[in-house]
């Protein structure tokens, strides 16, 4: 399956560019990745030429739900149970053994710190035990790659696009000019999108499902409940700057439940989720649209925009930043690239891609590498360049 030729220097970790791995006549290069930074478990093995052999994502939904959130703890322990049978079910997906794969990535940060210690140490000790070498990957680095390994070859985002990271943790607008540099553009003043959603979903009441509130929420819009009254709508904060704020929206939609006589009608209570999902995408486009209008004034016109993290899986929001593009730009079309919604929600798969171009490039980290649980995109080439190696 894999034929890497010559590692004979791996051990020697003292180059950070191996010269004889540069020398190596390499067809292929396979890696197992291990993601553990919230609240899903995940294992999969990539390929340097594109291809996805096993992606498994352990949730932990269930048990959450009764927290209205992630309750750290809670998550350390799942990730304890289940990251040995992810790890297994991996390689057996990808029909591999432990010893024919080549390198070992996991994420390093940003995240829960307990949670993001156990896919580290998991990794670190595969990687040590079988000498192979070691890439610990930003998360939000990994979701904003993801279109490069995921999007036809027609389609693939050209350097420097614009990224819009909407997930749990994150709100981030950043022009990226390489895989390693981001500038962050704006960012949330309080809560992310994501974050939003899930407070939302509560409020209303919606069971989380397999997928989690994000998901029920979106799905929960759709519902046809004939009777659907009109409650109005809810404006996009600080219009005009580049800054993100969703605690604003979350506490419109909670003043608006405490000022409303309970029990709600469904009908009422679809009219409230789809208002709450109409600001959340509205507040995306404007902000995106005037990221563009900043850039335009440097000079800077990006082909591309790629839209990634959970929320990026909210097919509604897609049709929307899609309309506000075309809108922006009506001559011009600019390229606007998801990840599949499979993909947008956290996986292994983004971490072991983006770790590829340093371990092509004979560029890894030591088996003592420390975490990150917080961590600025900003800094990465920073950060990496720091880590002994
Ligand atoms: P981060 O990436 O910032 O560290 P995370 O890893 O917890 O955070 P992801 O798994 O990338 O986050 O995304 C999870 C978030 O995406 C949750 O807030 C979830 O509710 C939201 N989400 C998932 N699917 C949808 C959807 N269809 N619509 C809206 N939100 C969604
Ligand atoms: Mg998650
Ligand atoms: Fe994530």
């Amino acid at each position: 399956m894999t034929t890497v030729i010559g590692l004979a220097s791996w051990h020697s970790r003292g180059s950070r560019l191996s010269q004889s791995f540069r020398l190596c006549r390499r067809t292929l290069f396979t890696v197992l990745a291990l993601e553990s930074s919230a609240d899903d478990t995940c294992a999969a093995v990539v390929t340097s030429s594109r291809q996805i052999l096993s992606n498994i994502v352990v949730k932990q939904h269930d048990l959450h739900e009764g927290f209205g959130g992630i309750h750290p703890t809670v998550a350390i322990e799942a990730h304890q149970r289940n990251m040995p049978g992810a790890v297994r079910r991996a390689l057996e997906d990808a029909k591999l053994m432990m010893q024919d794969v080549d390198g070992i990535a996991f994420t390093r940060g940003p995240g829960i710190g307990g949670c993001l210690s156990v896919g580290s140490n998991a990794a670190k000790s595969l990687a040590a035990a079988l000498n192979k070498p070691l890439v610990g990957v930003h998360h939000m680095q990994a979701h904003a790659l993801t279109p490069l390994l995921t999007a036809p070859v027609d389609q693939t985002p050209e350097f420097p696009f614009l990224t819009l990271l909407i997930s749990g943790g994150h709100t981030l607008l950043l022009l990226a000019t390489s895989k390693t540099s981001f500038e962050i553009l704006a960012t949330t003043a309080d809560e992310s999108v994501g974050r939003s959603f899930d407070k939302v979903a509560r409020m209303l009441g919606l069971s989380w499902g397999t997928k989690g509130p994000g998901a029920a929420l979106e799905d929960f819009c759709r519902k046809d409940t004939g009777d659907v009254p009109n409650v109005g709508s809810f404006p996009v904060p600080m219009p005009g700057k580049l800054a993100f704020s969703y605690s604003c929206l979350h506490s419109s939609i909670e003043r608006y439940l405490a000022s409303t006589q309970v029990p709600l009608t469904e009908g009422h209570r679809v009219a409230l989720a789809r208002a709450f999902q109409d600001a959340a995408a509205q507040q995306l486009c404007e902000k995106l649209t005037l990221g563009l209008e900043k850039l335009s004034l440097r000079n800077i016109n990006p082909r591309h925009v790629v839209v990634s993290g959970g929320v990026a899986s909210n097919l509604f929001l897609r049709t929307r930043l899609r309309a506000a593009l075309d809108n922006y730009s009506p001559n011009v079309k600019i390229g606007l690239v998801f990840p599949p919604p499979e993909l947008c929600t956290d996986n292994a798969v983004m971490i072991g891609w983006a770790a590829m171009h340093r371990f092509l490039a004979g560029d890894h980290d030591d088996y003592s590498i420390d975490l990150r649980a917080k961590w600025d995109i900003s800094t990465i080439l920073d950060v990496n360049s720091r880590t002994p190696a």
